[in-house]
């Protein structure tokens, strides 16, 4: 007859691997690299269905799936002590989760974080912004691709595009400062709108940053030939309001820096598919169902909410993170003949 064997037995051999040795405090992979940021997906669920992003259709984890906050919290404390100082709070959409203000409020009380943001794609943030203010969160990045209504429509398939600029409004005005915008270059959307987009970052001294399109969307149609690179958002904006590149060298920011040389702001390109900066990665991201990932594109992800609910010490998971870091590859294989698309979507991992 089969015998039963309870998770916590299961999981006992991987979990009691590290009887004895010392917790490291920082999270250092093979190649030396240390990481002390962590992206946090709340939910999976979304108001907004951006092409590059997600299906028109999506079905969404349920509720016990997620990872709760208390469990959220956890977790975060446990990659504090790490050596994690960076938290930023993403999805999804993180201003769709009820009571977001309690989570940033708790993660904000947290001994050791030195940096909590979150980027959100603004549709909420009118409402928001006053009790993520007052909870304490001091960064935002609002998502905007476009600065056409109609275009709006066309990408996120919402119409919102007038909510947004409310929200952004609403987040200046409440205090957060710099407000970083992040806008995706797909070639044959944004083209036409680089010079509007410099001129919003130099009117409104917002931190625009477009980011290369990835292959992460939900519909499966990404393609190289859609991705207008870094350097030819650089070359036209330079064209029209000379810049000139501000970022140091194997800096860790995944976004490299331009100003505008006559003092009128700053804009950054994230260069992700042709130029990637793996070598100076110092991000991890865990998922809303409760699953580390080393890297955007990598498909090994280490189950964390499991063995928490089975009963695991801190200890025991902080090992799970520091073995999965350990694990982690050199860079992502876009570029090699033979890559795959990541299983999951950027919704459901976490941008
Ligand atoms: N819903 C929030 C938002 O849109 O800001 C947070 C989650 S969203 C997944 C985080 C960021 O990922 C956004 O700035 C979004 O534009 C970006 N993103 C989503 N899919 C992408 C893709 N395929 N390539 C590049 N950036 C992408
Ligand atoms: Fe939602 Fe953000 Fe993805 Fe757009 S990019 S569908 S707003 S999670």
């Amino acid at each position: 007859m089969a015998q039963l064997i309870a998770p916590e037995q299961l999981l006992a051999p991987r979990l009691n691997s590290h009887v004895g040795e010392i917790l490291p405090s920082t999270l250092v992979d093979g190649f030396g690299r240390v990481h002390n940021n962590l992206r946090i997906s709340i939910t999976d669920r979304c108001d907004f269905r951006c092409v590059y992003c997600m299906p028109e259709e999506m079905e969404f984890y349920a509720r016990e799936v997620l990872l709760t906050y208390e469990e959220l919290q956890r977790l975060a404390g446990i990659f504090v002590r790490l050596g994690v100082d960076k938290i930023r709070l993403t999805g999804g959409e993180p201003l769709v989760r009820r009571d977001v203000t309690r989570l940033v409020e708790a993660l904000t009380r947290l001994p050791g974080i030195r940096d909590l943001s979150l980027t959100t794609n603004g549709g909420r943030l009118e409402q928001f912004a006053q009790g993520l203010w007052d909870a304490g969160l001091r960064r935002i990045n609002v998502s905007l691709d476009t600065l056409d209504a109609e275009r709006f429509k066309e990408l996120t398939r919402r119409p919102f595009f007038d909510a947004v600029l409310r929200g952004l409004e609403e987040a200046g005005r409440v205090g957060f400062h710099p407000i970083k915008v992040n806008a995706v270059a797909m070639r044959g959307y944004i083209d036409d709108e680089l010079i509007p987009f410099a001129e919003l970052a130099r009117s409104r001294r917002f931190q625009v940053r477009f980011i290369e399109f990835m292959p992460l969307d939900g519909d499966g149609g990404w393609g190289r030939a859609q991705v207008l690179t870094a350097a030819e958002i650089v070359q036209t904006i330079h064209a029209v309001y000379p810049l000139e590149r501000v970022s140091p060298a194997g800096s860790s920011d995944p976004a490299t820096l331009y100003r505008f040389l006559d003092g009128g702001g700053e804009i950054g390109v994230i260069p992700t598919v042709s130029e990637p900066f793996c070598a100076t990665c110092n991000r991890v991201r865990l998922t809303a169902d409760g699953k580390l990932r080393y890297c955007l594109f990598a498909n090994q992800e280490t189950d964390l909410k499991g063995p928490m609910r089975a009963g695991a010490s801190d200890e025991q998971i902080a090992w799970l993170i520091v073995d999965t870091v350990r694990q982690k590859w050199a860079g992502h294989l876009i570029n090699q003949t033979g890559f795959e698309k990541p299983i999951r979507n950027m919704s459901q991992i976490g941008g």
